[in-house]
Protein backbone atom coordinates (compact mmCIF):
# COMPACT_ATOMS: atom_id res chain seq x y z
CA UNK A 1 0.00 0.00 0.00
CA UNK A 2 3.15 1.93 -0.64
CA UNK A 3 1.92 5.76 -1.23
CA UNK A 4 -1.74 4.10 -1.27
CA UNK A 5 -4.54 5.18 0.46
CA UNK A 6 -5.07 1.75 2.70
CA UNK A 7 -8.38 2.46 3.07
CA UNK A 8 -11.26 1.75 0.32
CA UNK A 9 -15.06 1.32 0.35
CA UNK A 10 -15.54 1.34 -3.10
CA UNK A 11 -14.31 -0.25 -6.26
CA UNK A 12 -12.77 3.30 -7.71
CA UNK A 13 -10.91 3.50 -3.97
CA UNK A 14 -9.89 0.29 -3.69
CA UNK A 15 -8.05 0.70 -7.49
CA UNK A 16 -6.93 4.58 -6.26
CA UNK A 17 -5.11 2.18 -3.00
CA UNK A 18 -4.02 -0.57 -4.91
CA UNK A 19 -2.13 1.51 -7.99
CA UNK A 20 -0.97 3.80 -4.90
CA UNK A 21 -1.79 6.64 -6.82
CA UNK A 22 -1.65 10.03 -4.75
CA UNK A 23 -5.60 11.02 -4.16
CA UNK A 24 -6.47 13.35 -6.08
CA UNK A 25 -8.39 16.72 -4.61
CA UNK A 26 -11.65 18.11 -6.09
CA UNK A 27 -11.61 21.24 -7.65
CA UNK A 28 -13.36 22.84 -4.91
CA UNK A 29 -10.78 21.14 -2.31
CA UNK A 30 -7.82 22.01 -4.07
CA UNK A 31 -8.76 25.97 -4.05
CA UNK A 32 -9.96 24.97 -0.31
CA UNK A 33 -6.61 23.70 0.20
CA UNK A 34 -4.84 26.91 -0.64
CA UNK A 35 -7.62 28.94 1.37
CA UNK A 36 -6.71 26.97 4.74
CA UNK A 37 -3.92 27.81 4.26
CA UNK A 38 -4.29 31.74 5.15
CA UNK A 39 -6.18 30.73 8.52
CA UNK A 40 -9.15 31.06 10.07
CA UNK A 41 -10.11 34.75 9.19
CA UNK A 42 -10.42 33.41 5.94
CA UNK A 43 -13.85 33.28 4.46
CA UNK A 44 -13.18 29.42 2.94
CA UNK A 45 -12.04 28.29 5.96
CA UNK A 46 -13.85 24.76 6.62
CA UNK A 47 -11.73 23.95 10.03
CA UNK A 48 -9.15 21.69 7.71
CA UNK A 49 -12.17 19.79 6.22
CA UNK A 50 -11.80 19.16 2.40
CA UNK A 51 -13.28 16.37 0.15
CA UNK A 52 -11.61 13.65 -1.51
CA UNK A 53 -12.42 12.73 -4.83
CA UNK A 54 -13.76 9.50 -4.16
CA UNK A 55 -16.35 10.83 -1.93
CA UNK A 56 -14.90 10.48 1.17
CA UNK A 57 -13.82 13.98 3.54
CA UNK A 58 -10.53 14.69 4.38
CA UNK A 59 -9.10 16.77 7.16
CA UNK A 60 -6.55 18.29 7.13
CA UNK A 61 -3.76 16.87 9.20
CA UNK A 62 0.02 17.68 9.16
CA UNK A 63 2.57 15.12 10.64
CA UNK A 64 0.30 12.15 10.55
CA UNK A 65 1.98 8.94 8.58
CA UNK A 66 -0.97 8.77 6.49
CA UNK A 67 -0.94 12.40 5.44
CA UNK A 68 -0.90 13.15 2.09
CA UNK A 69 -0.26 17.24 1.18
CA UNK A 70 -1.49 17.39 5.13
CA UNK A 71 -4.65 15.52 4.36
CA UNK A 72 -5.79 12.29 6.04
CA UNK A 73 -8.96 10.90 5.32
CA UNK A 74 -11.25 11.59 8.11
CA UNK A 75 -12.65 8.03 9.02
CA UNK A 76 -9.11 7.02 9.55
CA UNK A 77 -8.84 9.73 11.70
CA UNK A 78 -11.95 9.26 13.65
CA UNK A 79 -11.04 5.87 14.34
CA UNK A 80 -7.49 6.50 15.15
CA UNK A 81 -8.89 8.73 18.19
CA UNK A 82 -11.08 6.29 19.06
CA UNK A 83 -8.27 3.70 19.85
CA UNK A 84 -5.87 6.14 20.87
CA UNK A 85 -3.52 4.70 18.15
CA UNK A 86 -2.65 4.71 14.65
CA UNK A 87 -4.35 1.88 12.43
CA UNK A 88 -1.74 -0.66 11.65
CA UNK A 89 -0.36 -1.13 8.02
CA UNK A 90 -2.81 -3.82 7.33
CA UNK A 91 -5.80 -2.39 8.94
CA UNK A 92 -8.51 -0.39 6.64
CA UNK A 93 -11.97 1.53 7.56
CA UNK A 94 -15.64 0.32 6.51
CA UNK A 95 -18.44 2.53 6.13
CA UNK A 96 -20.95 0.22 7.32
CA UNK A 97 -24.15 1.51 6.37
CA UNK A 98 -22.27 2.54 2.53
CA UNK A 99 -22.11 6.14 3.31
CA UNK A 100 -18.60 7.32 2.74
CA UNK A 101 -18.75 10.40 4.42
CA UNK A 102 -20.57 9.32 7.26
CA UNK A 103 -17.95 9.54 9.63
CA UNK A 104 -19.83 8.91 13.05
CA UNK A 105 -17.49 6.06 15.00
CA UNK A 106 -20.34 3.66 15.13
CA UNK A 107 -20.60 3.77 11.29
CA UNK A 108 -16.94 2.54 11.52
CA UNK A 109 -15.29 -0.69 11.34
CA UNK A 110 -12.01 -1.49 11.48
CA UNK A 111 -10.78 -4.79 9.70
CA UNK A 112 -8.37 -6.14 7.86
CA UNK A 113 -8.33 -6.05 4.06
CA UNK A 114 -9.35 -9.08 3.51
CA UNK A 115 -12.08 -9.15 6.07
CA UNK A 116 -12.69 -5.79 4.12
CA UNK A 117 -13.26 -7.51 0.92
CA UNK A 118 -15.58 -10.12 2.17
CA UNK A 119 -17.71 -7.36 3.83
CA UNK A 120 -17.45 -5.76 0.56
CA UNK A 121 -19.12 -8.76 -1.33
CA UNK A 122 -21.85 -9.16 1.54
CA UNK A 123 -19.99 -12.12 3.47
CA UNK A 124 -21.39 -12.02 7.13
CA UNK A 125 -20.04 -14.06 10.22
CA UNK A 126 -22.42 -16.54 11.70
CA UNK A 127 -21.59 -18.20 14.71
CA UNK A 128 -17.75 -17.20 14.39
CA UNK A 129 -17.45 -18.29 10.94
CA UNK A 130 -17.16 -16.08 7.54
CA UNK A 131 -20.58 -16.90 5.56
CA UNK A 132 -20.80 -16.32 1.94
CA UNK A 133 -24.14 -15.40 0.19
CA UNK A 134 -25.10 -17.69 -2.83
CA UNK A 135 -26.66 -15.24 -5.31
CA UNK A 136 -28.92 -18.04 -6.75
CA UNK A 137 -31.08 -19.56 -3.29
CA UNK A 138 -29.55 -16.47 -0.85
CA UNK A 139 -28.28 -18.78 1.63
CA UNK A 140 -25.44 -17.78 3.84
CA UNK A 141 -23.01 -20.63 3.51
CA UNK A 142 -19.55 -21.49 4.79
CA UNK A 143 -17.80 -21.45 0.96
CA UNK A 144 -15.84 -24.90 1.90
CA UNK A 145 -17.51 -27.41 0.36
CA UNK A 146 -20.37 -25.02 -0.91
CA UNK A 147 -18.74 -22.85 -3.30
CA UNK A 148 -16.16 -23.79 -6.38
CA UNK A 149 -13.10 -21.68 -6.43
CA UNK A 150 -12.04 -20.10 -9.62
CA UNK A 151 -8.49 -19.98 -11.12
CA UNK A 152 -8.16 -16.71 -10.22
CA UNK A 153 -9.28 -17.22 -6.43
CA UNK A 154 -12.72 -15.84 -6.42
CA UNK A 155 -15.61 -17.95 -5.34
CA UNK A 156 -18.52 -18.72 -7.91
CA UNK A 157 -21.42 -16.60 -7.10
CA UNK A 158 -23.86 -19.60 -6.97
CA UNK A 159 -23.18 -22.36 -4.61
CA UNK A 160 -22.97 -26.16 -5.54
CA UNK A 161 -26.40 -27.27 -5.00
CA UNK A 162 -27.80 -24.29 -7.11
CA UNK A 163 -25.71 -24.59 -9.86
CA UNK A 164 -26.44 -28.57 -9.95
CA UNK A 165 -30.45 -27.62 -9.98
CA UNK A 166 -30.09 -25.35 -12.55
CA UNK A 167 -27.46 -26.20 -14.70
CA UNK A 168 -29.00 -28.88 -17.61
CA UNK A 169 -28.54 -31.79 -18.52
CA UNK A 170 -27.56 -32.40 -14.91
CA UNK A 171 -24.21 -32.83 -14.20
CA UNK A 172 -21.63 -34.27 -11.90
CA UNK A 173 -19.44 -32.28 -10.25
CA UNK A 174 -16.95 -34.20 -11.89
CA UNK A 175 -18.40 -32.84 -14.99
CA UNK A 176 -18.41 -29.31 -13.84
CA UNK A 177 -15.09 -29.22 -12.78
CA UNK A 178 -13.74 -30.99 -16.02
CA UNK A 179 -15.46 -28.14 -17.65
CA UNK A 180 -14.61 -25.62 -15.40
CA UNK A 181 -11.06 -26.21 -15.83
CA UNK A 182 -11.09 -25.98 -19.54
CA UNK A 183 -12.48 -22.11 -19.61
CA UNK A 184 -11.17 -19.72 -18.83
CA UNK A 185 -13.98 -17.78 -18.67
CA UNK A 186 -16.37 -19.38 -15.62
CA UNK A 187 -19.57 -21.09 -16.64
CA UNK A 188 -21.83 -19.31 -14.54
ZN1 LIG B 1 -15.89 -0.78 3.05
ZN1 LIG C 1 -27.43 -21.47 -3.65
Amino acid sequence: MKGGLGVFCSDRCSRIGRRGRKLSFTKEGKRRALLVKTGSNNYGWKGGISKHSGGYILEQCKNHPRQIKGYVLQHILVVERKMGRYLKKDEEVHHINGIKNDNRIENLLVCNRQDHIRIEKGWKIIGGDWHKPCSGCKRFLKVEGNFYLRSNSCFVSQCKMCIANTTKPPVTTDYLQAQYARQSTPLW
